[in-house]
């Protein structure tokens, strides 16, 4: 069956009709300095437009606007992020082979009772991974991927935002299995007592709701496949909604549920720490012992993924920063190696970015509403 590659819809489309184009979308180059020829890129470009034409012309109801804004904004590609590129987060990890990408992979096996869930949601601090870890299930899973943010739905004008939505919704369906993430799900599914809510977040928020009640009921066995479509295809409508959130006590209680998974990504064990530092040292010179290590990662602790890659980074620079001028004279060989004073020095104004009192929230709420393992 086509599981050939599918990274996102805009070039999934082509997996399904046409060969798919080899050199990288248009978009990923600037201007004027295509790798390519630019016949070729016009060619790829119109074949692209003519695709995503033929399937908004297909959907039936949606705003034609609405669907060419999905198609150019919120489909996702660039690089690819795999498993083994992110840091422990073991647990996290498998609980998204489960639910996500196995029941991609075999639809076959996860049926009735083994029915994937259709939300799942990761919460945590800032810089955690959640980010990387959607985008590995986008490449581990062969489905076509969504990647939006809130700000790309809202839209200043009434009724728009609802249009963006609905036809979000219908294209991941069209170019089912899709997976939908969400990032920052708390600022379009923020709780409804929220003072600053308006009528437009009120609205988006709904159609959301609706439109993901449909994505159920589709699964619980409604046939509302006009064209008649075979079991197969049918076995394929499958979409999931993958949010991520750093606030997951502002999210809608109505939003909450539809997550049945809520997975908790917190800030790395020491272990993980370890694994992430050396894959940052490994292609580095530096001086570093085993308990220089070891020391680093007890001046590490709270630290999130985010700030021990701003750690490393920042380390790095040592040597060059004591050049000063020199360095634009200096060969590359003659640059000292990386010392441990240098990620001491680092780690004096590199500070970890989650408090203890912001951590304890995160283990309250992943308490009360976490899913387990
Ligand atoms: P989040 O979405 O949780 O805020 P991201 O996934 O965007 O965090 O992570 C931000 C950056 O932090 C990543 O680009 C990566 O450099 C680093 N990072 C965070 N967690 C990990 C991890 N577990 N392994 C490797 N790098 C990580």
């Amino acid at each position: 069956k086509g599981v050939q590659q599918k990274q996102g819809a805009a070039s999934a489309a082509p997996t399904k009709a046409l060969p798919k184009p080899k050199s990288p979308p248009p978009s990923t180059k600037s201007r004027g300095e295509s790798v390519v020829p630019a016949s070729e890129d016009i060619d790829e470009k119109t074949i692209k437009e003519a695709l995503e034409d033929e399937i908004i012309e297909q959907l039936r109801g949606i705003d034609k606007a609405a669907a060419k804004q999905i198609f150019s904004e919120i489909v996702v590609r660039g690089d690819k992020v795999h498993w083994d590129d992110i840091a422990g987060l073991e647990a996290a990890k498998n609980s998204l082979k489960e639910a996500v990408v196995y029941p991609f992979l075999r639809p076959d096996l996860f049926r009735g009772l083994r029915e994937p869930v259709r939300g799942m949601l990761l919460f945590g601090p800032p810089g955690t991974g959640k980010t990387m870890l959607a985008r590995a299930v986008a490449t581990e899973s062969n489905s076509t991927f969504f990647s939006i943010s809130a700000s790309s739905l809202t839209s200043k004008y009434l009724g728009e935002s609802e249009k963006l939505v609905r036809a979000l919704f219908a294209i991941a369906k069209k170019l089912s299995p899709s997976i939908v993430f969400v990032d920052e799900i708390d600022s379009i599914m923020g709780s409804r007592n929220n003072d600053g809510e308006n009528e437009s977040s009120r609205r988006i928020k709904n159609e959301f709701l609706v439109q993901w009640s449909s994505l159920s009921s589709a699964a619980a066995g409604s046939k509302g496949n006009a064209a008649g479509a075979s079991n197969e295809e049918e076995e394929d409508e499958r979409v999931l909604i993958l949010g991520a959130t750093n606030l997951p006590w502002s999210i809608d209680e109505a939003a909450r549920r539809r997550f049945v998974r809520r997975q908790y990504i917190p800030l790395p064990e020491v272990e993980t720490r370890k694994k992430q530092l050396s894959k940052l040292l490994m292609h580095q010179t530096h001086t570093l012992t085993e308990d220089d290590f070891t020391e680093l990662l007890e001046l590490t602790d709270g630290y999130s993924g985010s700030d021990i890659t701003s750690l490393a980074k920042d380390a790095a620079m040592g040597p060059l920063r004591e050049l000063g001028d020199k360095l634009l004279s200096t060969r590359r060989d003659q640059i000292r190696a990386i010392t441990l004073q240098d990620v001491k020095n680092s780690l004096s104004y590199i500070k970890p970015s989650v408090s203890k009192d912001g951590l304890e929230q995160y283990e309250e709420w992943a308490e009360k509403f976490g899913s387990s393992g």
